[in-house]
């Protein structure tokens, strides 16, 4: 079987030398295990930060050490109480195409729910950052106005819709006019921003005349940069992600932020879905609930072949994706 190792790490954005694929056997399983054969992989933008050999909520990959991220698979070969052959499941497993792992280490999908890629988007680790990051962080009321960046991705379009469920006004910042007209026409966004194509500042304010009350940040950068001046007193920030630095090299300060803070006492927070552990099954009701009802629409990029983990994990950061970006690489 093929497996993914991180053979140096990179440097700027990650190039296919930094990774190695290698040949490996299949391991046995040994009692309280199961053999599981990969089905979907998730590619995330946070990995980008595990390659590198700094202090984070997260501990680095090792070098020549297969890589990890939420997988989906399905059982083959169980010596677990707990499993049996046909189930799929979902754990932090390899970058392989078979895992051999303890029962502890997975947990079981219901495939009557929801198409069982939902459970690494909309109602998986995705949906789920959203949901808390929005409600517990921001919490929205009726009639305010909500910026999200990165929004037509797995987060932030389920960011977006979240806050239209509580009643605000929603203004999306992406990056093609094609994921615009998907927030505009299908997910129900009252603004949307093409920040490749258009002056962020000045879109922003014609799109926010009342200003802005609530800004979930999932890139950074200088699109962050063009909304703390339009900030409205008593803001919330949810920091979620800061992709558009993930690869520098050099640490880009931009405009210091500390005076638009104080004028409007708005509150800047980060987070990660780690902070929410004892919650995780109440995010997942009321996401399942809202998918069921038909209050909340997804996409996924799926990307096919095993050998194509890496490319679907940079095309992240080319913006290729509409939706949680998945690589398929077997049937279920
Ligand atoms: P997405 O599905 O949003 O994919 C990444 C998207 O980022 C791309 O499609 C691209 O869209 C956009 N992008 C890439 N480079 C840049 C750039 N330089 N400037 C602006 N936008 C850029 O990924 P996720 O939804 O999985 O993650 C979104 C963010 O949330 C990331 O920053 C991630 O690290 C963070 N995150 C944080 C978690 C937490 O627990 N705190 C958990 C999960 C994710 P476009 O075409 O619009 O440029």
């Amino acid at each position: 079987q093929k497996q993914i190792t991180l053979k140096q790490r990179p440097v700027g954005m990650p190039k296919m030398d930094d990774f190695d694929f290698i040949d490996t056997p299949i391991g046995t399983t040994s009692a309280g295990e199961v053999l599981i054969r990969t089905a979907y992989i998730s590619v995330d933008p946070y990995l980008r930060g595990r390659m590198q050999d700094t202090k984070s909520y997260i501990a680095p990959f090792e070098l020549n050490k297969v890589i990890t991220s939420g997988v989906i698979g399905q059982v083959v070969d169980s010596k677990s109480e707990s499993f049996s052959k046909g189930d799929v499941v979902l754990g932090n497993l390899g970058w392989q195409e078979y895992s051999v792992v303890n029962e502890k280490e997975i947990k079981k999908i219901d495939k009557n729910l929801a198409p069982v890629t939902a459970n690494l988007s909309i109602i998986g680790m995705t949906g789920l950052t959203a949901y808390f990051g929005l409600l517990d962080i921001a919490k929205p009321k009726s009639g305010e106005t909500v910026v999200v960046s990165g929004a037509a991705g797995a987060v932030g379009s389920t960011v977006g819709q979240i806050a239209k469920i509580k009643g605000t006004r929603v203004i999306g910042i992406a990056g093609t006019d094609e994921k615009c007209q998907y927030l505009l026409n299908e997910l129900g966004f009252d603004e949307a921003i093409n920040y490749k194509k258009e002056d962020v500042p000045t879109a922003l304010a014609k799109a926010c005349p009342e200003g802005i009350d609530i800004y979930f940040d999932n890139v950074g950068g200088t699109i962050s940069d063009a909304v703390f001046p339009l900030l409205n007193k008593f803001a919330r920030i949810p920091v979620c992600g800061a992709i558009s630095s993930y690869n520098d090299v050099e640490v880009d300060m931009g405009p210091r932020v500390q005076t638009a803070l104080i004028k409007t006492s708005a509150l800047m927070k980060g987070f990660t879905l780690g902070d929410y552990s004892d919650r995780i099954g109440e995010g997942y009701s009321a996401l399942a609930t809202w998918l069921n009802e038909g209050k909340l629409k997804y996409e996924e990029t799926i990307v096919e072949g095993f050998d194509h983990v890496i490319d679907a994990f940079l095309d992240l950061f080319k913006g290729a994706n509409l939706g949680k970006q998945l690589v398929k690489v077997s049937d279920i």
